[in-house]
């Protein structure tokens, strides 16, 4: 059985584990190592039977826990080539990571993991598509913009884990938000708004998808309520789910 556990996602940490008979990788390690184990065995899960770490891209709330965790966990720590180089010119490359392509296919245990770029201001960012048992789950966050390639993934998906970053009213009215700062959330190369991810979910979806989570919200320009309210009525048929910022979102077991 396939487990997809979010222990966390949004702007402030991102950490999501997937597990397999057995083996479990975790993709992204936003969080503390003492947060990060508290939620996996909180979550039936264990820690020992990760054996690898995806990084999705370089930014804080992804990477913030990986120097910590994987010197006490040593597995591979697969990352592209683009977020190698600016873990090591921050100095928190871990030793164990293994370059991968920001396009390609790899394996661990019986788990498949696909990879594809995103449009993002990092320097290789990427998604991860993840294939076991014939069960598909596709997590896509941290995109300004959803492509063919990435549409078509969603479409076979089970589960499909897409970013609603920010409400675009509330973005507008932040005042807080500098000029720059909001354009750059905005733009091609930043995140997904509600409208965004409520009209590319409604343009990819199929049967296949049973579940759909929305995750990656902003602390101050979104909330869960106001996901929801974005959500279309063709898709009020899904197991629709909204990632927690604070605490592990619902375990879905495929
Ligand atoms: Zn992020
Ligand atoms: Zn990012």
């Amino acid at each position: 059985m396939l487990r997809f556990i979010p222990l966390n996602s949004g702007s402030n940490g991102n950490s999501i584990y997937v597990e397999n008979d057995g083996v479990a990788i975790l993709i992204d390690a936003g969080l503390s190592r003492k947060r990060t184990l508290e939620r996996i065995s909180l979550s039936g899960g264990d820690v020992n039977k990760i054996k690898a770490i995806i990084i999705t891209h370089e930014h804080t709330d992804h990477v913030s826990g990986l120097k910590i965790l994987s010197k006490y966990h040593s597995v591979p720590v697969h990352m592209t080539k683009g977020t190698a180089d600016v873990l090591n010119e921050r100095g928190i490359l871990p030793d164990t990571f293994v370059i991968i392509p920001s396009e390609g296919v790899f394996s661990v245990g019986n788990i498949r993991i696909r990879t594809g770029r995103t449009y993002h201001d990092a320097r290789e960012p990427i998604y991860v598509r993840i294939e076991s048992n014939n069960k598909i789950i596709t997590y896509i966050t941290d995109t300004g913009f959803v492509d063919y390639k990435m549409k078509n993934t969603m479409k076979y998906s089970d589960l499909i884990f897409l970013e609603a970053n920010y409400d675009p009213e509330t973005l507008a009215r932040n005042e807080k938000y500098p000029f720059y700062l909001k354009e750059r959330i905005k733009g091609r190369y930043g995140h997904l708004s509600n409208l965004d991810a409520s009209y590319i979910l409604r343009d990819v979806a199929t049967e296949r998808n049973k579940y759909l989570f929305l995750g990656h919200l902003s602390e101050q320009n979104n909330s869960p309520e106001t996901v929801l309210r974005f959500v279309p009525d063709e898709l009020k048929n899904k197991n629709i789910m909204i990632a927690s910022r604070d605490s592990i979102s619902d375990i879905v077991e495929l």
